[in-house]
């Protein structure tokens, strides 16, 4: 038996911003019998899941959905649109716009970074002015790609995608927009078609109430026609195979049988409540989450009040506590486990995570396990969070 199954009474709290909690009946339904891949009855499963997904991701055009991480559909992305040695032009919102960064540099392509100093660029939303500025300056248009995170999770900071299309419409550029909403999409508001986005990545494990193990490309027409040019190495993530296996509902290779169960069983959930409920739901939690830190005289990491996320939000502590061992000391004591401060915010933050499958009481005891653990840790509160966020849910 695992370790797991005997870790401690009553259930573990996971408050990290992806992998989210997973729901009992998903989890039901990833342990249906494994069934032939090539039968009827999967093609039938598979028309119905890529028709269902496009009503999550709001678009019409195809949604490609790989077995791997999110990191997987970042990597396909480029590699379907782009040719060795273009341009592409990315913006840093925090951990995640950086590990993009990295994964295009390792690829050939030049990536350009709008970068700032510190955490100034962690702790706001992404300023289109500075990408319709720079994309007036490339007359050449060398600049092929334009690639931003909606939601950063690394911080709790969700970005305004529609005013990066403004921007590049703006400039009059024919760059690609690609969109990381990996952790948004089903938890923040997400409109791939009606933003003009051209591709968007997702995955399983964040608002989508999955586990760990699938990958998203959302595309447009635009996209699609920029595949015919790409000269990038690709095999696996090749977006041509899928889209003709697609067609009768099945897939080049073996799929994630089981995870696809549980995504047929996601999408029911999210759509049976209600997209805009389900959306809803996030920013009064979210709206809690903040009143406790407020209540409790600690900052939160997003200084921009637009770009509060509904998924996940940052606290950020006095500098002379380290932010991972309170951690420690939480989970230990509290079963409850909490995001880490990812690169630039190492043991300076936290992050509570409140996105998928969250609920009012779900959050409030996040939220007294964070005020019991930062009152046992030392650090002064000024007043109790857990009634503060009372009040919003009441
Ligand atoms: C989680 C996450 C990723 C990476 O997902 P993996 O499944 O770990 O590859 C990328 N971008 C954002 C915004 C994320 O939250």
């Amino acid at each position: 038996m695992l370790k797991l199954d005997s870790h401690a009474s009553g259930h573990h709290f996971l408050h990290i911003p992806g992998p989210s909690p997973v729901p009992a009946r998903i989890l039901r339904a990833i342990s249906y019998q494994t069934i032939d891949h090539r039968g009827p009855e999967f093609g039938e499963l598979g028309l119905k899941l890529l028709a269902g997904i496009k009503k999550i991701f709001k678009t019409e055009h195809p949604v490609i959905i790989y077995p791997g991480s999110a990191t997987g559909a970042w990597e396909a992305a480029l590699v379907n649109t782009l040719s060795p040695g273009d341009t592409v032009l990315m913006y840093e919102t925090g951990q995640f716009s950086l590990l993009w960064k990295r994964l295009a540099d390792k690829l050939g392509i030049q990536a350009e970074y709008i970068e700032f100093p510190g955490i100034e660029g962690w702790r706001k939303g992404i300023d289109a002015r500075l990408i319709e500025e720079r994309l007036r300056q490339d007359s050449a248009h060398r600049i092929k790609a334009v690639c931003v995170v909606h939601n950063e999770t690394s911080t709790g900071v969700t970005s305004n995608i529609p005013a990066v299309r403004q921007a590049i419409d703006a400039a009059g550029h024919p760059a690609l927009l690609l969109v990381d909403a990996v952790s948004g999409l089903a938890s923040a508001d997400y409109c791939h078609d009606a933003w003009g986005v051209d591709i968007t990545v997702s995955g399983s494990q964040k608002g989508l109430m999955m586990p760990p193990g699938l990958g998203f490309n959302a595309l447009s027409p635009k996209a699609l026609a920029a595949n015919k040019t790409a000269k990038l190495p690709k095999a696996f993530w090749a977006w041509d195979d899928y889209l003709l296996s697609n067609q009768t509902g099945y897939w080049p290779t073996t799929p994630a049988t089981n995870l696809l169960y549980g995504l047929h069983e996601a999408i029911d959930m999210i759509l049976g409540e209600g997209l805009d409920k389900v959306l809803a739901r996030h920013q009064r939690l979210a709206a809690a989450c903040r009143a406790a830190i407020e209540a409790w005289g600690l900052e939160i990491l997003c200084q921009d009040t637009a770009c509060y996320s509904p998924v996940s939000t940052g606290v950020l502590l006095p500098e002379k506590y380290d932010a991972d061992e309170l951690r420690k000391l939480i989970h230990q004591r509290y079963n409850l486990s909490l995001g880490t401060g990812l690169g630039k915010l190492k043991g300076r933050a936290y992050r509570i995570g409140h996105l998928g499958d969250c609920n009012e009481l779900s959050l409030l005891a996040a939220l007294s396990g964070c005020e019991m653990g930062m009152t046992a840790f030392g650090i002064p509160l000024k007043a109790s969070g857990v009634v503060a966020a009372q009040e919003i849910l009441r």
